[in-house]
């Protein structure tokens, strides 16, 4: 598709141009100029959400496109072929956002990743991490995702992996080129990912801040928040709002699923000093620190199966509270769009410059200075293909 986008207040990836021009040809973006102008509207690179859960569903991937999101970075998923079909399915299609997936994640015997999916392989210790990362990308895996978590907060008590398991699996991921991403609950887990070297960290504690020191070591790191689940988890008020956000004119099913569902947070147990204060804090700490952000949600609704942190539209709640973490706008927009297309190695995407995909998310006014108004969607595109947001919407197509 050819076409030009003219008197438009373009946001790069990086930075904001007052007024410009785009032109895009075969689904490339082969000009941006600048020229005086006032704009009304606000082009934007495509939103990446660096953490999601798809469980192999399309319709889950339409929907993150119909709300301005162009990829989904999965964090789990098993067994292998429930990505590796969708990955495919996806970098073909432009109907839908296209997916990277983590894959099988690494995980002890009997630690929490058996305990969601017994037959999962596991890692036993770091003798065996060589073999268990070559398996893992053979068989599909993009970045290798380490779960480091004792399973208190879904009130059980499972073992761990251990510091040198962590560090040779970082390292067998890093001789091929791979990123780490480690799941993590606690301060604990963070310091022992931070400390075997792992690339990513995602999630934030809620039950303590980050201290000095962990945010001193975290500082050649990256984070993956996800406060729009943080959030949720503790049932902070504001998170269930977005449900009301008239810009967004949500279907009944996702109003009703960010409003009022709590089916994927039954098993959680929280501890007594669980506050969203804390997650925000250490997210301001971090940021001051100058640890770079991702946007990732850790959405995980599916057809049939509502939860409060949906794909697409919840990545607008993100980039929200990252703002009210005390990242300024541009900086909040840079982690959903040039951040990750850089951690990840997407090279092709995260930017509005010449030779870039034309994956890009039009909206009404200006987020660069209030960043709500990414949530006032004129159209979205990807690879230059116009996303029909109403059929996107229609949903449920994979559960006929
Ligand atoms: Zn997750």
């Amino acid at each position: 598709m050819n076409f030009e986008l003219d008197d438009v207040r373009i946001f790069d990836g990086e930075r904001v141009i007052g007024n410009g021009r785009v032109r895009v040809r075969d689904g490339v973006i082969t000009k941006v100029a600048e020229r005086p102008g006032a704009p009304t509207h606000t082009l934007l690179p495509g939103l990446i959400d660096a953490h999601t859960h798809v469980f192999g569903w399309a319709d889950n991937l339409r929907q993150a496109l119909a709300y301005g999101v162009t990829t989904e970075l999965d964090m789990f998923a098993y067994p292998p072929s429930l990505a590796n079909e969708l990955c495919g399915a996806s970098e073909k299609a432009t109907d839908m956002a296209e997916l990277f997936s983590a894959g099988t994640v690494v995980s002890p015997p009997g630690g929490y990743g058996s305990v969601v999916m017994p037959d999962m392989p596991t890692l036993a210790g770091p003798h065996d991490a060589e073999a268990f990362v070559a398996a893992r990308i053979a068989e599909g895996s993009r970045y290798v995702k380490v779960v480091i978590d004792n399973g208190a907060n879904h009130g059980i008590s499972v073992p761990t992996l251990d510091l040198d398991t962590i560090k040779a699996v970082a390292d067998a991921a890093r001789a091929r080129g791979r990123r780490t991403v480690a799941h993590i609950h606690d301060a604990v887990g963070v310091r022992l990912a931070l400390r075997a070297g792992v690339d990513a960290v995602t999630h934030v504690p809620l039950s303590e801040v980050l201290d000095d020191d962990i945010v001193r070591l975290a500082s050649s790191h990256v984070f993956i928040p996800t406060l729009a689940t943080m959030e949720m988890t503790v049932g902070a008020p504001g998170g269930r709002d977005l449900a009301r956000d008239p810009r967004l004119n949500l279907p009944e099913r996702l109003r009703a699923a960010i409003g009022e569902s709590h089916d994927s947070l039954a098993g959680v147990h929280l501890g007594p000093d669980a506050d969203f204060a804390n997650a925000l804090e250490s997210v301001r700490r971090l940021h001051e620190a100058g640890v770079v952000l991702l946007v990732g949600t850790d959405a995980d609704d599916a057809p049939l199966r509502p939860a409060p942190v949906v794909h697409g539209a919840s990545i607008h709640r993100e980039l929200e509270l990252l703002v009210m973490a005390g990242l300024n706008p541009v900086q909040a927009l840079t982690a959903a769009t040039a951040g990750p297309a850089v951690h990840f190695g997407l090279e092709d995407r995260g930017l509005i410059r010449p030779g870039r995909r034309a994956d890009l998310l039009l909206v009404a006014g200006d987020p660069t200075e209030e960043i709500t108004a990414t949530r006032d969607i004129a159209a979205v595109w990807r690879q230059g293909v116009p996303c029909d947001r109403d059929k996107a919407l229609a949903g449920q197509q994979d559960v006929e």
